[in-house]
């Protein structure tokens, strides 16, 4: 009796397991026809200059348009992406799209934007990484400083040394380079000092109680201010509230990022907010 229990609850885990495994294969096995299926599409979520309280750039985040399962969010597929190393095509349309994209806003008269596209582990170690971003540049015909790349610290710390070969080759090309979700990592400081690096992005994990919980409220802080000893710009990423809003700015972070300052919208949605005449946000009382 207790051993058909057990095989019973053998055979659920199992069964448990398959579906996953199954989910997995088949997400995989369809994440092979999504880049000839044209099933990928950019969201645009603005950056805010605090100070000015002016949209400067905006931040490119991949969605997925399975044809069964409906819209798919990137923590669900990029790791898969990345194991099986389909990140690389997909990662070249990604910047062929944002690029092509920020210089079509340009040409349509909008002010200059930022746009700051995420690079994966895989496709930060990839030998012609740099020849591929050129490529993508010239073909969109976009000044280099118009484009941000997205690195987190625990991909650039894994080859440390590697790392900075490729990231001065990077800021050589003249494109901005910032460490996305600083502080999570095992940052080393003084490997930060040789890092060409333009920003450092806050974590959101920090933000999110930095109104609440003087821990948080401390590292905030202490990145600010290491940030800009180093003549490094400071965002912060994940604003929901108008306290994280506010400290926030009275501690001097440059630039925010966020569903209280807007969400991830498309391209012409991204374009009617800048056009549409306001005024700049009210920041500062
Ligand atoms: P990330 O680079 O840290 O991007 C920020 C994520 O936080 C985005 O999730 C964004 O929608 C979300 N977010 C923005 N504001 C808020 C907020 O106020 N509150 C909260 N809770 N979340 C906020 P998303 O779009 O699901 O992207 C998740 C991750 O997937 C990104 O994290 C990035 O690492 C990766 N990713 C996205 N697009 C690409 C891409 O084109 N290529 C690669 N390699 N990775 C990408
Ligand atoms: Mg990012
Ligand atoms: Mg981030
Ligand atoms: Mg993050």
């Amino acid at each position: 009796q207790a051993k058909a229990h057990g095989r019973n609850n053998f055979w659920f885990f199992t069964e448990d397991l398959n579906l996953r495994l199954n989910e997995r294969v088949h997400l995989e096995h369809s994440l092979r026809q999504a880049l000839d299926g044209h099933q990928f599409t950019l969201l645009y979520q603005p950056q805010i200059d605090l100070n000015s309280g002016e949209i400067i750039g905006a931040e490119a985040l991949l969605r997925w348009h399975h044809p069964e399962l409906g819209l798919i969010e990137p923590d669900r597929f990029v790791p898969i992406a990345e194991d099986t190393g389909l990140i690389i095509g997909i990662g070249d349309w990604v910047m062929k799209e944002a690029t092509r994209r920020n210089r079509r806003w340009q040409l349509d008269g909008l002010p200059p934007l930022v746009v700051a596209v995420n690079l994966s582990a895989r496709q930060f170690a990839e030998a012609d990484l740099v020849h591929r971003i050129e490529t993508a540049l010239n073909e969109a015909d976009l000044d280099p400083r118009y484009l941000c790349l997205e690195i987190t610290e625990s991909h650039v710390m894994q080859e440390a040394e590697q790392a900075v070969q490729t990231l001065h080759q990077l800021k050589a090309l003249g494109v901005m380079l910032s460490i996305d979700d600083f502080g999570t990592g095992y940052s080393s400081l003084s490997y930060l000092k040789k890092f060409p690096v333009d920003e450092l992005k806050i974590d959101r994990s920090f933000v999110r109680d930095l109104h609440i919980d003087v821990d948080d409220a401390v590292i905030a802080e202490a990145i600010i201010s290491l940030g800009h000893s180093l003549n490094i710009r400071v965002i912060a990423e994940g604003i929901e509230h108008e306290e994280q809003l506010d400290f926030l700015i009275r501690q001097g972070c440059d630039h925010g990022q966020g569903f209280f300052l807007g969400e991830p919208v498309s391209a012409e949605a991204l374009e009617a907010l800048i056009r549409q005449p306001r005024t700049a946000w009210r920041l500062v009382e």
